[in-house]
């Protein structure tokens, strides 16, 4: 039985909501709708009395927070806006006047914030997580409400001081926290991977099996909405860098190739280039499990829809065995670049998109064969950096959501080729490995951008 079952939904791991970055936009906006939600319950006497909020942001918030558009994420959530819901359009212009100021309730009053309210710190602050945010509420020099936040990557946040829900085995009816526990339980249990997800998470979610089936072709929807958006819009990105959007011209020349052997890589890059690029410019994504990392998956899924015209059914097991691994590696590791580099974005999506993939080729769930797809993906991952040109989510991320996809295919083959028992290294034993190589990454290559590409800024 396991110590510390996994207990999260797959709509918290898909998250819908605004790019360019889960742990600098997605996870602000809620922890700040969350501090707006308990100012609202501070008592009548120390409402009246506030007339400041101050925002402080460390860690990587504050090293790369402006090329996120952290600070515009925070005032959103102040003002009540949540992530799913959020015009991407009205986002951008939060800030962009630095004289003005948004009108934030706080019970019955009103406090106007602005750009002046917002402090980007470069001293470390003492804090178990890498991105770090401290709210407060002031009045003059007294501080009538305070709370810290992390942000731990893919838009999930905590709370200091809130206890962590500690998950009994009770939480959900099939109990895991490895990959060795699950196969354990669908062995013991006897039960197929795609009813043992779909029973947790009815579990953790209280939603009947038709609405998490509702909620994954909705969740396939937005993703495949920003692949299309994607393939559309021309021009360059948002941000200093001024980079040209590439996957229009990829998509045509895709369709003119399509003779050649080469088209089917070229609409897979395409695909993947398209909802990143949608990613950078602030459009609405689907973590997978990121927002950096959200081309891969939606490409593989659009492939996997249009040139290989698999049901929806087979699209939902697909998802939910993606599911699985994003867990195991949030679990065990983390997925935050903040954290681990780019191996727990890119490394993790891409062992996503490696399940999802085989798990869809099966007609019926073999797990032997998406343990094999999701290790090999990560495992050539290992180190991958985290070192975006400029704090925007652009270079290299756009096209390391195309590279993370065709990993995913290449690992697909191979861990099709020949028997699952081939693999030698387990998935869970590549998952610590990721683990140990994070712990020992310098802090110079997690999403700090002081160090690797982001050093070439100059040459762009
Ligand atoms: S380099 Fe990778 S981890 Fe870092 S911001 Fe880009 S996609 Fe995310």
């Amino acid at each position: 039985m396991p110590s510390s079952p996994i207990t999260t939904s797959v709509f918290d791991l898909f998250k819908v909501g605004p790019g360019p970055s889960s742990s600098h936009t997605i996870g602000p906006m809620k922890a700040a709708f969350d501090f707006r939600q308990r100012l609202a319950q501070l008592p009548s006497d120390s409402q009246q009395r506030a007339d400041t909020i101050q925002i402080h942001l460390y860690g990587s918030l504050s090293a790369t927070g402006k090329g996120h558009g952290t600070d515009r994420a925070i005032v959103a959530g102040l003002l009540g806006w949540q992530p799913e819901t959020t015009d991407p359009d009205a986002l951008l212009k939060l800030l962009r006047d630095d004289s003005v100021t948004y009108s934030v309730s706080v019970g019955a009053q009103t406090i106007g914030i602005g750009s002046k309210d917002i402090f980007f710190h470069k001293k470390r602050y003492d804090s178990p997580y890498a991105n770090t945010m401290v709210l407060k509420l002031v009045s003059d020099e007294e501080i009538l409400a305070e709370e810290e936040y992390y942000s731990i990557g893919g838009g999930f946040i905590l709370r200091k001081g809130e206890p962590d829900a500690v998950a009994s085995p009770q939480s959900v009816p099939y109990p895991y926290g490895t990959m060795a526990e699950l196969k354990a339980q669908l062995t013991s249990q006897q039960i197929d991977l795609d009813e043992l997800l779909l029973a947790n998470e009815m579990a953790v979610t209280g939603r009947s099996r038709a609405e998490v089936n509702q909620r994954l072709d909705q969740i396939l929807d937005f993703m495949h909405k920003a692949v299309r958006r994607g393939l559309r819009h021309k021009g360059t990105l948002p941000g200093s860098i001024r980079l040209s959007r590439k996957a229009p011209i990829l998509f045509n020349q895709a369709k003119e190739m399509s003779q050649s052997s080469d088209s089917f890589l070229i609409f897979l890059n395409a695909y993947c280039l398209a909802a990143s690029e949608e990613n950078a410019a602030g459009g609405i994504v689907v973590t997978a499990p990121t927002s950096g990392a959200s081309g891969v998956i939606p490409g593989l899924t659009y492939l996997a829809k249009h040139h290989f015209h698999y049901d929806k059914a087979t699209l939902r097991a697909g998802m939910l065995a993606a599911a699985a691994i994003g867990f195991l590696v949030k679990h065990n590791a983390s997925i935050s670049g903040a954290e681990m580099g780019c191996m727990g974005e890119i490394g993790t999506a891409s062992a996503m998109g490696a399940a999802f993939l085989t798990r869809c080729a099966q007609d019926k769930a073999n797990i032997g064969p998406i343990e094999a797809a999701a290790e090999i993906a990560i495992e050539h991952h290992l180190g991958m950096t985290c070192d975006p040109i400029g704090g925007y989510v652009q270079i290299p991320c756009i096209e390391r959501n195309a590279m993370g996809a065709v990993k995913a295919y290449n690992a697909y083959l191979l861990a099709t080729s020949g028997a699952a028992s081939f693999q030698k290294i387990s998935l869970d034993a590549v998952i610590k490995v990721m683990k140990a190589t994070g712990r020992d990454m310098s802090t110079k290559y997690k999403e700090t951008s002081e160090a690797g590409l982001a050093l070439s800024a100059t040459e762009c």
